[in-house]
């Protein structure tokens, strides 16, 4: 069965996508000195803020529909210390549209790169409808996205067998995908220096499932249709519950300031 793909809406102005990121939440300038999980492969994270609310609108949608994607959606969130708010309209944070297309393509913004998209527009556009067998995969996959997670088959350790001539065709006649589209969200981002990388998960539902037509050896991969067990721990890790949330920068400063007092005893 042919399937929907996904492209994920990078901001076309990288240093406004920075500033809005740290201004959300400083440690996404500092992807390797904290602790927290490391999954993205962009230079700098798109985390939100833990303990916020997403308010999330969605488009000309009628309550059962916008119950389903609340339902699908608030899987990821569970175990973490995010919020989701859905609302009816065009006002959120994240603004959301269904609208079934012939490709099945959907969109999404990477986390806090939302923030910089033109507020008359949706964040994510989804390519099927509500009663499409892939659709409850795609709003996880996208709603990844929206927490700032990047594709897993991207991920440097990934080593799909990719027979690259082929997958820029097909992707050109199934998707009217462009080469540098194929290159920024389906084939490998290239290994960046002194970044540390999560564990690569085949299971993550991060991952494209991979057509056998496009790999050497008939080399294929199943998607997922439900979160991984290392999703789950990675968003948690990301958005952590109990102790307030600190950014690692501060925490730094904090030490320093601390430090020439120490024995003393006044
Ligand atoms: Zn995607």
């Amino acid at each position: 069965m042919k399937i929907g793909t996904c492209s994920i809406l990078e901001s076309i102005d990288p240093i406004a996508s920075y500033e809005a990121a740290i201004s959300e939440r400083s440690d996404n300038a500092e992807p390797n000195t904290s602790k927290r999980a490391k999954r993205s492969v962009a230079v700098h994270t798109t985390f939100w803020k833990p303990g916020r609310t997403l308010k999330i609108a969605m488009y000309d949608e009628d309550q059962k529909t916008i119950d389903k994607v609340k339902s699908i959606a608030s899987k990821w969130i569970e175990n973490a210390n995010l919020k989701f708010e859905f609302v009816s309209g065009a006002v959120g944070d994240i603004r959301i549209k269904i609208m079934p297309s012939k490709t099945g393509t959907s969109i999404s913004q990477l986390g806090t790169d939302a923030l910089l998209h033109p507020p008359e527009e949706p964040t994510m556009t989804i390519g099927l409808a509500l009663e499409h067998a892939e659709f409850e995969a795609t709003i996880l996959h996208e709603f990844g996205h929206v927490l700032g997670l990047h594709h897993e088959h991207q991920h440097p350790d990934a080593n799909i067998p990719w027979d690259l001539e082929k997958v820029y065709v097909w992707y050109k006649e199934e998707f009217n995908l462009e080469r540098a589209r194929v290159d920024s969200d389906v084939l490998p981002l290239p290994r960046r220096k002194n970044y540390t990388y999560g564990d690569y998960d085949p299971l993550s539902i991060m991952h494209y499932d991979i057509d056998s037509r496009l790999t050497i050896n008939n080399w294929s991969h199943p998607r997922g249709y439900t979160l991984s067990r290392k999703d789950l721990e990675v968003v948690s890790k990301i958005y952590p519950h109990g102790t307030p949330y600190i950014p690692h920068s501060l925490i730094e400063l904090l030490n320093k300031i601390k430090a020439p007092f120490t024995g003393s005893s006044n």
